[in-house]
């Protein structure tokens, strides 16, 4: 039987980023991936918000997804569009770059980190030791992990196998995404009406002065919703076109699709992430429509909490009780991205006079700048605010990627975390703390920075003379021209010396 420290059941986006983050702490990580190769079969999610660009830009691997993407101002809440050009993060924008894409950069990575990825098959279930956990494959193979981490999507195995349940509310909507011919050209764009929201569009697309251009030729992306919710069957050719003329009253002539699916706005949490030596993330734990864009987002944040915390405790420089925090802070931030995905669906709601009233009203209240840098710091992911205790605002919230100035020259905060490491950041007078016992797990810096501290949403904090950084980029510790508490925290996130 092979062994591995951890096993990661699917490759999708959340898997693989575990994995990397796995395999930047030295940990022996695989993933198991029913698919054969990487390519989805339809499209998914369309893009990645602003936190999602700055964790990528913590590792040193954003510029490889603003590359091919198209930045944009892509988030809106119940149809009204949220700007957050003025937000202070280095990435003030979402980015257009479909799922597809986005899995294929991760894959590059992920093989640069020489991650072993067993494809074409599945995980087929598990069995859960004191010692380990023996996972069983669909080729008859069975691979021993110390963890395994249930990175599959929400029709989860792992979840399922382990016994967690996953409450939440049915479907009340449904909708056919597809992409195929038309025989008739069809007007692009959405449409709203007493059914629900339509839309069509091309894969190729460019944003020009804020307004998706849609390239001219090239086959067509479908979004119809159905008059019933969907019965979860494998939707066909004949649905598709039937549901297009009880909205269109045409099918255009639709033929020759490579792909139909549909989505719904079930909306289920787990209701514990962890299970021994199981744990879960993404899509997996969390499930909710797709509206605003946040579920591939959601999973990419999941696994970049629980990459480092996971690494520690199998390289046993942590206790296993460390993998707590992993639900403790991400369970309610799933939580509050279910609730606003559930009241977008109440907005989003087919045509009618009171909603179009209660729209109307949102959209007056995001005129306004604080109602508007609120929701755009929750679904932007920027405002995210880990609950580790009173103090000084930034404790708990993201480091912002400060140009500091160093004894070796300058350089961004974020370049101090590409290895996935702690920080402990020294802007003040020097000090006698020694911190060495902890230096294969957090990096001390002494710099200097000359600028003022913003976060989103919160605006102006005091600038701290010293902050513990932990590899996610959350703050752990802000000194107050002590070392008051420092001991604590670097045992606390690092494991006691
Ligand atoms: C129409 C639509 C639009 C969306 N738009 C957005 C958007 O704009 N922004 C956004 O952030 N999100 C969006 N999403 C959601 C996004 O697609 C998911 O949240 C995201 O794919 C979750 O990633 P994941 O890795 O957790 O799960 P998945 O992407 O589902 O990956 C799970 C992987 O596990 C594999 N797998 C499953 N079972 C097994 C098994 N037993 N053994 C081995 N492998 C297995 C699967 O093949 C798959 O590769 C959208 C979703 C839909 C349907």
């Amino acid at each position: 039987m092979k062994e591995h420290a951890v096993v990661v059941a699917g490759g999708g986006p959340t898997g693989m980023m575990l994995a990397a983050e796995l395999a930047l702490a030295g940990v022996d990580v695989a993933i198991v991936e029913r698919r054969a190769g990487q390519e989805l079969p339809g499209a998914r999610a369309g893009g990645l918000h602003s936190r999602t660009i700055e964790v990528l830009d913590q590792r040193g691997i954003a510029e490889r997804f603003l590359s091919q993407g198209q930045v944009a101002q892509v988030q809106s809440f119940g149809g009204s569009r949220l700007d957050i050009s003025d937000f202070p993060t280095r990435h003030p924008y979402g980015l257009g770059l479909w799922q597809n894409q986005i899995e294929h950069i991760l894959a590059g990575w992920v093989e640069e980190l020489a991650v072993p990825t067993y494809r074409g098959r599945d995980v087929t279930g598990f069995a859960q030791r004191d010692t380990g956990v023996e996972v069983a494959l669909s080729d008859g193979q069975s691979l021993h992990a110390e963890y395994l981490a249930g990175c599959d999507g929400g029709r989860s195995l792992v979840r399922k196998e382990a016994g967690i349940e996953f409450p939440g509310w049915d479907p009340t909507t449904s909708a056919l995404i597809a992409e195929a011919e038309l025989a008739e050209e069809p007007e692009l764009g959405i449409r709203r009406d007493d059914r629900g929201i339509h839309s069509f569009g091309r894969l190729e697309y460019e944003i020009r002065d804020g307004e998706i251009v849609f390239a001219d030729e090239g086959p067509i992306r479908i979004m119809v919703t159905e008059s019933q919710p969907g019965h979860g069957g494998e939707p066909t050719l004949g649905d598709l076109s039937e549901a297009l003329i009880a909205v269109y009253g045409t099918d255009y002539g639709i033929h020759s699709p490579t792909w139909i699916s549909r989505f719904t706005d079930m909306t289920r949490q787990a209701a514990s992430y962890r299970a021994g030596r199981v744990l879960l993330a993404g899509d997996a734990a969390h499930v909710h429509s797709p509206v605003g864009g946040q579920g591939l987002n959601t999973g990419v944040q999941d696994a970049v909490n629980l990459g480092w915390k996971l690494s520690q405790v199998v390289n046993r420089t942590s206790p296993a009780s460390l993998l707590d925090t992993y639900d403790a802070e991400r369970h309610p931030v799933a939580a509050r991205v279910l609730q606003n995905t559930m009241a977008q669906t109440a907005l989003n709601r087919p045509a009618d006079t009171r909603l179009e009233a209660l729209r109307d009203t949102i959209s007056g209240l995001v005129a306004i700048d604080e109602p508007r840098r609120h929701l755009a710091g929750m679904l932007s992911g920027l405002d995210i605010h880990y609950d580790l205790g009173e103090g000084h605002p930034l404790l708990g919230r993201r480091m912002p990627d400060l140009d500091l100035v160093t004894a070796n020259g300058a350089l961004r905060a974020f370049a101090l975390l590409h290895d996935a490491r702690g920080v402990l950041l020294n802007l003040g007078e020097p000090w006698a703390f020694d911190a060495s016992p902890w230096s294969d797990r957090a990096l001390a810096v002494d710099a200097a920075y000359e600028g003022e501290w913003e976060l989103p949403v919160m605006g102006q904090v005091a600038a701290p003379p010293a902050v513990l950084i932990r590899p996610d980029g959350y703050v752990a510790w802000v000194g107050d021209g002590t070392d008051a508490g420092l001991r604590e925290a670097l045992t606390t996130w690092f494991g006691p010396r």
